[in-house]
């Protein structure tokens, strides 16, 4: 081998460096909602094809999910590579996530591993799976189920955070609707005819938040009233919640589920109204490799000279495929700022000279470890066998 596999790495990305941040800003500039990033995946995939790239569009009828292949010229026996890019925003806040920064950083890590592949002439294939949907959803459940990921062994993804791990164990969480049905009726003329939907809701919060005493530290329960009534001299005759519950473990979750859902029920049976909830959606615990996490953290402390920071909270939709998949889902420190993801502060940052820097470096990072993963038999093994040993454990408390 001529060139070190480090510095085609660092080459591929450093030279991309200039079109991957005009791509950042522009998906930043202009935030679209879960299952609404039609800009933002047509820009990524436009640069996809005009670096040769081939790109299928469309994927498990999500029209905003893509899958861009490159195939090794030395064949495709070894290992199926994939990185994940996400770019949906947060409604009023936008890309207060930094998903602008996860989307060029899956680029950032196609090209590099690519070129890996063709200059020392590996064998195997990397793709690059665009998924939409993380804030709400979970485009890479559908994108799994339809068999979009069918074939990988080994699927890596980045994500900016207030400070770096690669062995986040992440929440699972379950996100659910729910309505009440009252009855209307004029608020000062018969108030005693309605039957108060809004007040159904507004005793389910405050019982949730009654209830958060008996709630395990790692837990978490939140939730907002979305439809409170129609106007305030009328009885509401319907009102609606979203509401999320998380835990570490899912064996937990079931237990917080049924505690919550007789919440929901009781506000009902208190007011008078119908109910009706619907689970939405459900995301797994990350389950991280501590083979392929130790060496994340290896590589980030020399750079950052700063100790990983494997706090609670927070959920993924990748979470589901690291229960399926050997995978990382490295988190970087976005801005050295400390500030926490979903605010305006993040949005801010996650539009820096400084975060764009980042954020290729991380790139480096996995791209890094996805080549040591491909060359060094060794290494895989143990890699495999972590994920093994994950893989038996995962579940339980
Ligand atoms: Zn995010
Ligand atoms: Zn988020």
């Amino acid at each position: 081998m001529l060139v070190p596999i480090d510095s085609i790495i660092a080459g591929a990305i450093d030279g991309a460096s200039a079109d991957l941040r005009k791509i950042s800003l522009a998906i930043h500039d202009n935030p679209e909602l879960s299952l609404e990033e039609e800009n933002s995946c047509r820009v990524l995939v436009d640069y996809l094809e005009s670096k040769g790239f081939k790109v299928e569009r469309n994927i498990a009828g999500l029209q905003t999910a893509f899958i861009s292949t490159y195939a090794s010229p030395a064949g495709r026996h070894g290992l199926h590579v994939g990185f994940c890019s996400e770019y949906d925003a947060l409604p009023g806040i936008g890309h207060g996530c930094g998903h602008n920064l996860i989307a060029i950083s899956g680029v950032a890590m196609l090209l590099a591993v690519s070129q890996v592949m063709e200059k020392c002439r590996i064998p195997g294939t990397v793709r690059l799976f665009g998924t939409p949907a993380e804030e709400a959803f979970g485009g890479k459940i559908t994108m799994y189920d339809k068999g979009a990921f069918d074939g990988t062994d080994l699927l890596l993804m980045l994500h900016p955070a207030p400070g770096y791990t690669g062995q986040w164990h992440s929440q699972c969480c379950l996100s659910m609707e729910v309505e009440y049905f009252g009855k209307s009726s004029h608020a000062a003329m018969a108030p005693w005819d309605g039957i108060n939907a809004g007040t159904a809701a507004n005793i389910a919060l405050l019982t949730m938040g009654a209830l958060r005493e008996q709630l395990k530290p790692d837990w978490r329960s939140h939730g907002i009233i979305t439809n409170g009534g129609q106007a305030v001299n009328i009885i509401p005759d319907y009102s609606q919640i979203k509401y999320t519950i998380r835990t570490s473990w899912t064996d937990e979750l079931a237990v917080l589920r049924e505690r919550t859902l007789r919440v929901f029920e009781s506000a009902a049976l208190a007011t008078g109204c119908t109910h009706k909830v619907t689970e939405e959606f459900m995301y797994l615990d990350n389950l991280d490799n501590p083979v392929l996490g130790q060496l994340y953290e290896e590589i980030m402390e020399s750079e950052y000279h700063r100790p990983p920071e494997r706090g609670v909270g927070g959920s993924t939709d990748f979470g589901n495929l690291s229960h399926k998949f050997i995978s990382l889902h490295g988190m970087y420190d976005l801005a050295g700022t400390r500030v926490p993801n979903h605010s305006a502060e993040f949005t801010s940052d996650a539009r820096t000279e400084e975060a764009h820097t980042r954020t290729l470096f991380a790139a480096k990072t996995v791209a890094r470890i996805a080549a040591r993963c491909l060359v060094d038999g060794g290494f895989w093994e143990q890699v495999k066998r972590a994920h093994e040993e994950r893989q038996h454990s995962s579940g339980k408390t």
